[in-house]
């Protein structure tokens, strides 16, 4: 079941299958050079990972020690990598957030366990029988056919975005799961917008004169004055505490970037299910005034 904030009309799949609906023939063929240029990425690993008997047993050590909120983890910033290579075609402001390097044992982890998650989903049956020490070839026979063909699907856009799509929903599946797993019935945590996004914001003049919503003052007077990218205008002063507890605007709660792996991914997917249900060029056309409520923190 979809959280309660999502259209419950929509599945994963047709959430992301309405945001591909809306690229450009140039955007899409974009996306599939970018999609084919990750996969080849991950078979790279996946070719190094099961042909190393030492690298192998490295990674199932350590991700076999990793508790399911890391595991979850992994998997997530995998997903966030992934959804990156989609909306960053799609009409979101351009804004920057910060994601640590990924150390390589975290990496082959993640590698392993999509792999794992991958097997498990097409025969999940197949380790059953097994004891980890023989994973290494079970998982062998199970992708030397993808290894194989992945040389010829570059041709068909089709081809390389239906797995795409799979995956990227098959991965949201499993952090959603484990996300309600550890929220337990609790609302969505605040998050700090990142701190990049907001250095990134423009300061503009405050010609109009409006009031600041965080502290009800005019924005005259040379005050000085920044803009969300939902056009709301706050004193500097002002917005610098706000961001710093919650990613959200004051005003119309336009969510700024965050460096939270699971936040950014919520952030993302509902641009997406914003941008695929309203079919639109202008994703800020879906933050028209109507949208404005005062937040709750305002005073
Ligand atoms: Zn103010
Ligand atoms: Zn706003």
């Amino acid at each position: 079941m979809e959280p309660a904030e999502e259209d419950h009309q929509a599945t994963p799949t047709s959430t992301v299958m309405a945001a591909l609906a809306t690229l450009s023939p140039p955007q899409l063929s974009a996306l599939t050079g970018s999609v084919l240029a990750d996969l080849h990425r991950h078979h790279r690993r996946v070719s190094a990972l099961l042909s190393s008997p030492s690298l192998f047993s490295l990674a199932l050590r350590h991700l076999l020690s990793l508790p399911l909120p890391l595991k979850s983890l992994l998997i997530a910033r995998h997903l966030l990598s992934s959804l990156r290579l989609l909306t960053r075609h799609l009409p979101l402001p351009a804004l920057p957030s910060h994601a640590p390097p990924e150390r390589r044992r975290d990496r082959d982890a993640a590698t392993l366990l999509l792999l794992l998650c991958e097997l498990r989903h097409r025969d999940p049956r197949a380790l059953e029988d097994a004891a980890p020490s023989g994973w290494r070839s079970v998982l062998q026979q199970h992708c030397s056919k993808d290894l194989l063909s992945i040389a010829g699907i570059g041709a068909f856009s089709g081809g390389i975005l239906v797995p795409y799509v799979e995956m990227v929903v098959r991965c949201r599946t499993f952090v959603r799961a484990v996300e309600r797993c550890l929220e337990a019935g609790e609302g969505r945590p605040q998050v700090a917008a990142s701190p990049a996004a907001v250095v990134a914001l423009p300061s503009v003049e405050a010609a109009g004169g409006g009031e600041c919503a965080v502290c009800r003052e005019g924005m005259e007077g040379g005050r000085d004055v920044c803009e969300l990218p939902c056009r709301h205008s706050f004193h500097w002063m002002c917005i610098l505490p706000w961001v710093r507890k919650t990613n959200t605007c004051p005003c119309c709660r336009f969510e700024l970037p965050t460096d939270d792996v699971f936040a950014e991914i919520r952030r993302l997917w509902d641009a997406l299910t914003k941008i695929g249900r309203s079919g639109s060029d202008d994703a800020m056309s879906t933050w028209s005034p109507s949208d404005c409520r005062t937040h709750a923190f305002v005073r």
